[in-house]
Order: C-alpha cells, then structure tokens, then sequence
C-alpha cells in the first residue's frame, strides 16, 4: 500500500468512526428509563439530546373483577417498561387516581374530580414539557379519564410547542382482542384479565370468580346507573368474559405491546418527517 492509499483509508476509516458515534435510539443505554428512579445528574446527560419522548402512565384505581383494583395503572406501567427501549423514551411516574364516580362506591375505590384533575394534569404535562421531553406520550388505561385528557392536550402542545399522543390501549388493542379470544372484550373482562395475568399472575383471583359478577354494558345512551352494577362491564352480550388462560395471556400481553410500540414509532417519524415542534 502506498502512503497515498494509507492515508485516504486513514481519512475514510476518521470519516466513518466519526459517522458511527452519533447515538442511535438503540446505542442510548441509560441506567434506568425511570424517572422515579434516575438521579438528576443523569436525567441532564439523557434529556433532551439522547431522550426527546417520554411515557406516561394513567390510570385509576377501583375494582375489576377478580384482578387488582389498580390495574388500570398496572397495565400502562407494564406497558411502558416493555416497549421504553424500543421506542428511546423515559417512563414518567404513573398517575394512580383518576375519574371514576360510578365506581366509588366499591371497596377500595378512590375517584378524583374532573375539576381537580385537569389542573393537575395540565401541571405534569407542562413540567415534563419544561423539562426538556419533544414527545409526551400519554399511556392511558382508563376510559374516565378520557374526555379530560383529550380537552387538555392542544392547549399543552400549542401552548408548550411539544407533540403529545394519548393512547387508550384497550381501544387500540380491539383487533387483538378479537384475534386472540375470537370475541370483544370488556371492563374487567377477557382482555385486561389476560395483560395482567401475564404480568402478575399470583394477584389474579379465578377462585373468587363467577359469571353472574359480570353485566353487559348497556348501549350508548340508553340507560346508565351509580353505582355501576358490576366491575365486569362486557362491551357486548354473551363476550368478553375473562379467560384466565395462561397461553392468551401471553399472547396478548405480547402482541398488545407490539402493537402500542408500532403506533409510538409511526407517530414520532410522521412528526419528525413533518418537522412539527421539533
Ligand atoms: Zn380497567
């Protein structure tokens, strides 16, 4: 090899090394992806120029059936534990209380006003803006909670100039549902028993467990009651009864964080690609 050659592989070998430091999602190793539990100094190192996106889990808790009453929180939590890395993200602390009047009458039960919590929310939103997050990625695992987040997120993506995306799993999850209990779900019902099988299989309670517990949800507009008649609320007649089977446990919990990572990844690159609020 002459000195020339020697040295223009030197130039391209410098040209590349260089082009092969710059951070991918995937290069970006963090201690932990939980706010929780990161200390400040490296929160500063990760965000905003290796972490722009951030997860939030919101939930409630009250009663579901035969599993735990919070697993509205839990199942986001699980959620954005698994898919954080696939998606380069810091997972936020879980909001635990959210809306839920018609059920606060069960044991347990804690419901927080509307009035008390859109301000509440609005706060965290704005703070995780101000700390530097592009990407507020709401993570939400109960349907109370709904109306106010979709009425506060284009005053706090306007107002803070960052993108937010809510996520109402079980809404999105429909199709999977379908495929893997060949049948619509419910509150309580097929679907969020088998997520939280998977992840916590000695909180379920199948002892505790009979038909009768469950009601089918009545249709849109056509009566509702306080309290709920039961923590069992199927979206359709004769569907949507928990399984407690192991396999569609697994199955589910599998392909519902696939699929919630899937639409993170496509949300952030239409964004990106758009150039909105970078
Ligand atoms: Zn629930």
């Amino acid at each position: 090899m002459t000195i020339k050659r020697f040295l223009v592989l030197c130039l391209m070998m410098s040209i590349c090394g260089g082009f092969f430091q710059i951070q991918s999602a995937e290069d970006v190793k963090p201690t932990t992806r939980e706010m929780n539990l990161l200390c400040w100094q490296e929160f500063q190192e990760l965000v905003p120029s290796r972490i722009q996106t951030v997860l939030l889990p919101v939930g409630s808790i009250e009663p579901h059936g035969v599993i735990p009453s919070g697993t509205d929180n839990l199942v986001p939590e699980a959620m954005a534990r698994e898919i954080a890395a696939s998606v380069n993200a810091l997972i936020a602390p879980t909001l635990n209380y959210g809306i839920t009047p018609a059920m606060k009458a069960f044991p347990g039960a804690v419901s927080i006003s509307p009035e008390a919590y859109r301000p509440f929310v609005v706060d965290i939103l704005e703070n995780l803006a101000d700390n530097g997050f592009r990407n507020i990625i709401i993570l939400n695992g109960h349907g109370g909670n709904t109306a106010v987040l979709k009425d506060v997120t284009a005053p706090v993506a306007n107002g803070k100039k960052v993108r937010i995306l809510v996520i109402n799993w079980w809404s999105l999850a429909d199709d999977i549902t379908k495929e893997v209990f060949g049948e619509n779900g419910g509150h309580a019902g097929n679907n969020e028993t088998a997520y939280i099988q998977a992840v916590y299989p000695e909180h379920i309670h199948p002892e505790r467990y009979t038909k009768e517990m469950a009601s089918v949800n009545p249709p849109p507009g056509a009566f509702f009651t306080v309290p709920v008649t039961s923590s069992i609320g199927l979206y359709e007649k004769g569907q949507g009864y928990p399984t407690f089977r192991k396999d569609q446990a697994e199955e589910y919990f599998q392909k519902v964080n696939e699929k919630v990572a899937a639409l993170i990844q496509d949300v952030l690159q239409k964004w990106d690609l758009a150039g909105v609020y970078r």
